[in-house]
């Protein structure tokens, strides 16, 4: 896509693009499955990158899964959950769907304008005597409000359960994001900042859960002759893990080239009237993996900016927008009226295109359309 660095009309730029490690060194990897003929079900490379992962994102413990929904399905189920999860509308469609999967009933508390994640303020008021846990995101790599989180879960015997496929990687104050809460989710979809082509983990403290998750991916079985439970089909295989071993080496530079796009756009868009981005969070390491701009239509509309992008070949997306609780299959339980703040924002959000790849002139020229009057 060279013509896309040179800013060609003809050229397209979506809001992501995978990155791909050279395909010298994913091809000398999988070569040894050539000889081992062990494709899946837990094989060397499997092992290699859940070691991998557990050193990068500093965390005692995690399991590999096919994708992030599924890891995400199955540590609520490992967790025993029942009755009601305190969740925000303002994500993908998966945290919502993991919650209702597993025979549980979601209930929507409001986000912060400021950040766009779930206010902690709106969850006491929600707590029942069926509520079992909270699920937050880490929306856009916005890390929640982590310690009034734990906090009301600690005064209600809640379990707290991290959506955190936007914030892989980051580190608040010296700790892990994968240290928050009972467990975090990742998703490494071929999207996100670090990918396995489709696949996703979650990361937890407790040793004693190792067990069932292991177990949920693989249709309960534990031995040969033992099925313990109902699981499912979740396992990574030989192929995935050796791309996510491949695309690890380079995660460094990966960021590193995300974070001069971001600051670029930053310097572009910051201070004009009627474009609002996320505001810094203090003692936070980033990962860099959405752009989002929010305009209230003072200036312009976001659905206005969404269209002059377009007309140039340029693709944002309207991420999250609607909001969960307005989608067509929960239309009859929710309503996005009960969390105003999150359905102002899915009106106003625009997330535009980041990748490594991205070029710094692709990026001026995104933000001389938006302030194009
Ligand atoms: C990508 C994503 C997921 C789902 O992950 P998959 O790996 O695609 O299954 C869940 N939640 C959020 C917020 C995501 O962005």
């Amino acid at each position: 896509m060279k013509e896309e660095a040179s800013g060609s009309r003809s050229s397209q730029v979506l809001v992501t693009r995978s990155s791909m490690p050279p395909f010298e060194e994913y091809s000398e990897m999988i070569r040894k499955l050539w000889e081992s003929h062990w494709l899946t079900n837990m094989g060397e490379l499997h092992q290699q990158l859940e070691h991998a992962l557990k050193a990068y994102l500093g965390t005692p413990e995690l399991t590999l899964f096919i994708n992030g929904h599924m890891a995400l399905e199955s540590v609520l189920r490992a967790l025993k959950l029942s009755g009601e999860v305190i969740t925000t509308p303002f994500s993908f469609a998966s945290t919502t769907h993991a919650i209702v999967q597993n025979g549980l009933t979601p209930v929507f508390a409001d986000i912060r304008p400021e950040d766009y994640t779930i206010d902690p303020e709106k969850i006491e008021v929600l707590i029942t005597e069926k509520t079992s846990a909270i699920l937050p995101v880490h929306v856009y790599g916005n890390i929640c409000k982590v310690k009034e989180i734990q906090a009301i879960a600690d005064r209600h015997g809640l379990k707290v359960i991290y959506d955190a496929a936007h914030a892989f990687g980051e580190w608040l104050n010296g700790e892990s994001v994968a240290s928050f809460g009972d467990a975090s989710m990742f998703s490494f979809h071929a999207t996100k900042v670090f990918h396995t082509i489709e696949g996703g983990a979650v990361a937890y403290q407790d040793h004693t859960l190792e067990h069932a998750l292991n177990g949920l991916k693989n249709f309960g079985i534990m031995d040969e002759e033992t099925v313990e439970l109902v699981g499912g089909n979740g396992k990574m295989n030989e192929f995935q893990a050796a791309m996510g071993l491949c695309n690890l080496r380079h995660i460094k530079e990966e960021i590193a080239k995300r974070e001069k796009l971001y600051r670029r756009y930053q310097e572009n868009l910051s201070g004009h009237p009627g474009i609002r981005l996320c505001s810094e969070q203090p003692g936070l390491i980033r990962s860099y993996s959405y752009m989002p701009v929010a305009f209230d239509g003072s200036y312009k509309t976001r659905d206005q900016v969404a269209a002059e992008l377009q007309a140039q070949h340029i693709h944002p997306r309207k991420y999250f927008y609607p909001c969960i609780n307005a989608y067509q299959c929960y239309r009859d339980r929710f309503s996005p009226e009960a969390t105003p703040v999150a359905q102002k924002i899915s009106m106003e959000i625009l997330t535009l295109p980041l990748y490594a790849d991205l070029s710094l002139e692709a990026v001026d020229r995104i933000c001389r359309i938006i302030l194009q009057p």
